[in-house]
């Protein structure tokens, strides 16, 4: 015979009800039927009879309400005609409850067995109620009290089971073979037929030592989740249902956390081998997970991910500890004596130190269990130290898999390494079923969401994209090509890029289910908040997701002071803007040493030349033993363009209105000729050449008079330069007659930076220029002859964003 178990929720509503008599009756063969009492309804009782024992007379509102339910649930699946006895029998069930509050209000006591007694009547309930409406349907129903076949010692609240004559009740009870048999979940009787329980959630053991005792082929337990799952849904959006366990994973992974099947209720089934399904009573069609002796890994290396979200870890240490036998043995022994569960123990070779994690409630107790129970060793110095951390969550990783391969453990610190999760203790035990980390309460939805997707989704790894700045050239052009690439990341590289946060000027934007690529602009117009970029930032770390990128497309200047805490928060950074790295050399290196402290990245190829590789291959030569003798470079698109447009003829005025047309310039076409930006370009280069270099010791002669500089528009600009059109027509006429043309070239050698208008010869590899072409040609003692040259578009939103884009990949490796 089939054992089936209903809990709260499937019985708890007048829609569930009738799905739980659907199931029933889609079962050809008489089955035994298990029901918890009607959902919350054992947490009411247990308010009430606090109430009353507290001499409150509220507890008679909340007893009515208790009733009502029943009552409609009865009106609703009963017809009319047919109710008045169930109406009766409910009704003296509820007479007997009233009773027996009235006796605790006087006594103002209610003990345990009481207690027990009073939490029968859920179950009770329940089961009657549907015993009637199952025969009302014609399907044959029996209603047993399991107080009549569960036998158990008097340990009230948490009684155990005399197995022996248990098991001779069950099957004298369920003899017959036409009938469903309607038990009560949860509750049992001692030898003198005083009411008891199992403990809460006991239903679920219940059916199991009924399954047990009929040696059924199969336990279902009807609940309102598809089965296990892989890791707390609630924390981990893709999360699924595990479809096969075995009994010890399903016990590891019930007892921490997923509360899917009461613990105890595996062991009975797991003696006689009867596999045990849980199944969805509002999805019956799912297939649910089956717990059976069977180990079926399905290719992961795991088989679930649990987690408690709240325990404390006490650390005792001393000395005196190490060597010396029975310290651990007193320590336990005093939890036990104190009836103190202990989580997770972790004790180092070297003996000095024992930490155990506990329930924070019981944390301060234990304290004070402990002080006084070593009170002798920490007198005389053996113990010295109590310690107690609080905020600290458990995370397990289950599977039988482990013992078959290696590597489980390692691939599992190294994901919290990378996502920068300390972890505070460690647990695995020799049976290699699980690997416990303890970690900060913070951590907890970062590190399952990271340990899920390692082990878990093989084929697909997400970055998580904060962008500031997407209204800007670049950072519009980089969704762009994140949109247009997607489809190709994901089939070949196993990649999804989720756009997690967005801000401009004007609004900023989260959401950690991602914001659609193709109307990130309507979103966040629609759904985003009115800027403040600090609150941007701390959310971002707030929400805390794995594998998290900041990507800065601005060209702020106040953004820069956000860097740090984003890779403090183990938050990988990618930008184009300068300003970070052309501060001062301080603050370059304080980056640097927080990105290195952290094991994060920090990105800016597109700093210098747009997306050509200039501080990618700096960073090679390097990185593999070469010296830098010289860097010379063009490294302006606009001054490129000039001076390659600049032709005999051509008032230099012209040259620089047609560049502002073509959109090469800033809107003030001085932030070009200045030579600013040039500088900063060369600055970074010679930093990451390994010089310690300042912005001012940059020398940059000038190319602009003074007037030009201080005009007040850029029409008065323009006025100036025509004025002075003279000076640059004889620069041009001169270098021509040499058969030389006109490059703004910087330079680093001998420590020294600099930048200036010069002519080069026909020779020179900076001659042959087109457009607004960047070059760069790295002298090195490897490259002495022949420098490396490095030649392409250094300007442009689409080769910048490229450049971002590529960056974005690479941290992918990095952190997968
Ligand atoms: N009704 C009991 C409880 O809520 C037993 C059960 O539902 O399994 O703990
Ligand atoms: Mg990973």
């Amino acid at each position: 015979m089939k054992v089936l178990k209903f809990g709260g929720t499937s019985v708890g509503t007048v829609d569930s009800i009738n799905q739980v008599i659907r199931i029933i009756s889609e079962n050809k063969q008489p089955v035994a039927v298990v029901y918890s009492a009607m959902g919350g309804v054992t947490n009411k009782l247990i308010e009430i009879g606090t109430l009353a024992s507290k001499g409150d007379t509220k507890y008679l509102e909340v007893l009515q309400s208790i009733e009502e339910r029943h009552f409609a649930a009865i009106r609703a699946l009963v017809d009319v005609k047919s109710q008045s006895s169930i109406i009766a029998k409910i009704k003296g069930n509820f007479n007997e409850i009233e009773d027996l509050l009235k006796g605790i209000t006087y006594i103002k006591e209610l003990s345990v067995r009481t207690m027990d007694l009073l939490l029968s009547f859920g179950e009770r309930l329940s089961s009657q109620i549907i015993t009637f409406i199952l025969n009302e349907q014609g399907i044959k129903a029996k209603y047993i009290d399991a107080r009549d076949i569960i036998k158990t010692n008097s340990n009230y609240g948490f009684a155990e089971v005399d197995f022996e004559e248990t098991n001779a009740l069950i099957n004298a009870a369920l003899a017959e073979n036409n009938q469903v048999y309607c038990i009560t979940g949860f509750i049992g009787s001692n030898k003198d037929n005083i009411t008891t329980t199992l403990g809460r959630g006991g239903s679920d053991y219940t059916a199991s030592i009924i399954g047990a005792a009929l040696g059924s082929e199969v336990i279902e337990i009807w609940t309102d989740v598809n089965g296990m799952m892989t890791a707390d849904p609630r924390k981990v959006k893709n999360a699924f249902t595990i479809p096969d366990i075995s009994y010890s994973e399903a016990m590891e992974l019930s007892h921490f956390g997923a509360k899917v099947i009461y613990p105890p209720s595996l062991v009975p089934a797991f003696l006689k081998n009867i596999p045990i399904k849980v199944l969805n009573t509002f999805e019956s069609t799912h297939a649910g997970t089956t717990i059976s002796k069977e180990i079926n890994q399905k290719g992961y290396s795991i088989t679930g991910i649990s987690s408690i979200d709240e325990i404390s870890l006490v650390n005792l240490q001393g000395n005196g500890m190490i060597g010396v036998a029975g310290v651990s043995a007193k320590l336990f022994g005093l939890l036990a004596d104190h009836k103190i569960s202990v989580i997770l123990i972790s004790q180092a070779s070297s003996e000095h130190s024992i930490c155990f994690a506990v329930d924070p409630k019981s944390a301060e107790n234990v304290r004070e269990i402990l002080e006084t129970g070593f009170k002798t060793e920490i007198l005389n110095g053996d113990i010295e130290n109590i310690s107690i951390q609080n905020n600290l969550s458990i995370i397990a990783v289950v599977g039988e898999g482990m013992k078959s391969s290696s590597g489980t453990s390692g691939k599992l610190f190294s994901v919290l390494g990378k996502n920068g999760i300390n972890v505070i203790a460690t647990a695995q035990g020799s049976s290699e079923l699980n690997i416990s980390v303890v970690i900060k309460k913070k951590d907890i939805s970062k590190a399952l969401n990271a340990i899920h997707e390692t082990f878990f989704e093989i084929d697909g790894f997400t970055l998580n994209l904060y962008l500031v700045g997407p209204s800007g050239q670049i950072g519009k052009t980089l969704l762009k090509q994140i949109a247009q690439q997607s489809g190709y990341l994901k089939k070949e590289k196993n990649l999804n890029i989720k756009l997690t946060g967005l801000a401009n000027t004007k609004k900023m934007l989260l959401d950690s289910n991602g914001i659609a690529l193709e109307n990130w602009k309507e979103n966040l117009e629609t759904a985003g908040e009115k800027i403040n970029l600090s609150e941007f930032i701390t959310d971002i770390q707030t929400l805390n997701l794995a594998n998290s990128i900041f990507v800065d497309c601005s060209a702020d200047k106040d953004i820069v002071q956000y860097y740090y805490p984003l890779l403090d928060s183990n938050i990988s950074i990618v930008t184009p803007n300068k300003v970070a790295n052309s501060g001062t050399y301080e603050e370059y290196i304080a980056l640097r040493n927080i990105a290195k402290k952290r094991n994060v990245k920090f990105l800016y190829e597109t700093n210098v030349g747009a997306g050509l590789p200039l501080i990618n291959t700096l960073q090679g030569l390097i990185n593999s033993g070469d010296r830098i003798h010289k860097i010379e470079a063009v490294l302006s698109g606009t001054l490129s363009f000039i001076f390659n447009t600049f032709a005999a003829g051509l008032k230099f005025v012209d040259v620089v209105k047609e560049a502002k047309e073509k959109g090469f310039t800033e809107p003030d076409p001085r932030d070009d000729l200045s030579g600013t930006d040039v500088a900063r370009k060369i600055l970074i280069l010679a930093r990451e050449s390994g010089i310690k270099l300042e912005f001012n010791e940059v020398e940059n002669i000038p190319l602009l008079s003074q007037d030009a500089m201080s005009a007040n528009s850029v029409d008065d600009f323009y006025a100036v330069l025509e004025k002075e059109n003279s000076k640059y027509e004889s620069l041009l006429s001169e270098a021509l007659a040499k058969g030389e043309v006109l490059r703004f070239i910087a330079s680093l050698e001998n420590g020294k930076a600099k930048l200036g208008l010069t002519s080069v010869g026909r020779s020179h590899p900076f001659y042959n220029l087109a457009g607004s072409e960047n070059i760069v040609s790295f002298t090195t003692e490897r490259y002495f002859n022949n420098p490396l040259v490095v030649k392409g578009p250094g300007a442009g939103a689409e080769v910048t964003a490229m450049g971002v884009f590529a960056d974005i990949i690479s941290l992918s490796s990095f952190l997968a």
